[in-house]
């Protein structure tokens, strides 16, 4: 079976967003534009209140989702379809834009550490007009299998004989969060047709021939299986993976479209306030 070797380490690029959030961003910049089915990821982590605490008021999206994985924090969600969560740490949303939504996402403490990541997972065009959801997960929702010095968190997907919560029936996303002990080598099959990557956030490691520090986001290149090894300081990383959906992929901000035609029309649609439609109320029996 062929080890997948180190692709291609991309440097983060340090984004402010939202009303002022100090962000690094790996996918979706201009060394990886997209990484079919994955359209950005950001990762924030600090305990200086300035770089958070402006939050991320209202803001539109429309044609992809996005998942949110907090290790630390505590955020307020709240959304056009009448959402109200409450993400905490070691939780996690999943929220599907599809048509569109207008969201906000407030930080509910003053202090203290904020640390996690948000994924953006492209739709195809038949999903991307569809009814927007949002699902929110707290830490226990999701299994962690510990072996001898690992400890794997399923977040989506599955792992072993674990499921995460959410299979997404489009591009099949794995999110694992794993963390290896010193010299601890983790093994795991993955398909090669997968888009695969790596971001670490504590620690090194090898992985097949190439060492990776803390802070590199690397892509994984063809193969059926991962061989990592943490160095002595141990290693904590996410590993995702997901099917390329494989259509042409227009950007905009927080619009993600198959043309640039369709993008005008969520600029116009979220200008007229068309964006998104409320849901009507529910009837309770
Ligand atoms: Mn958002």
């Amino acid at each position: 079976m062929n080890i997948k070797p180190v692709d291609r380490i991309i440097k983060t690029i340090k984004v402010t967003e939202g009303a002022g959030v100090t962000v690094y961003r790996s996918i979706g910049t201009p060394a990886l534009r997209n990484f079919d089915p994955f359209i950005m990821l950001d990762y924030f982590g600090s305990d200086v209140p300035d770089d958070y605490i402006a939050g991320f008021p209202d803001h539109p999206h429309r044609g992809f989702n996005t998942f949110t994985y907090m290790l630390d924090g505590n955020m307020l969600h709240q959304d056009s379809m009448g959402n109200r969560g409450n993400l905490t740490a070691g939780g996690a949303q999943w929220m599907k834009a599809g048509s569109g939504v207008i969201h906000s996402e407030m930080p509910k403490q003053a202090e203290g550490l904020m640390h996690g990541f948000q994924l953006w997972i492209n739709l195809p065009a038949q999903a991307k007009m569809t009814e927007p959801s949002y699902q929110e997960f707290s830490a226990d929702a999701f299994s962690i299998i510990e072996t001898d010095g690992q400890r794997v968190k399923v977040l989506l997907g599955e792992y072993q004989n674990s499921r995460g919560p959410i299979i997404d029936p489009y591009t099949h996303v794995h999110y694992l969060d794993v963390h290896l002990d010193a010299g601890v080598h983790f093994e795991h099959n993955l398909s090669s047709e997968l888009s695969s990557f790596i971001y670490l956030f504590e620690g090194s490691a090898q992985i097949a021939d190439t060492h990776i520090d803390q802070h590199n986001f690397v892509t994984l290149g063809d193969g059926e299986h991962i061989s990592l090894t943490a160095s002595q300081e141990g290693a904590r990383f996410i590993l995702v993976a997901g099917r390329p959906i494989g259509e042409p992929i227009v950007q905009h901000g927080p619009f993600v479209m198959n043309t640039q035609a369709e993008i005008h029309r969520a600029i116009e649609d979220y200008q007229n306030g068309k964006l998104v439609q409320q849901k009507p109320a529910m009837v309770t029996a």
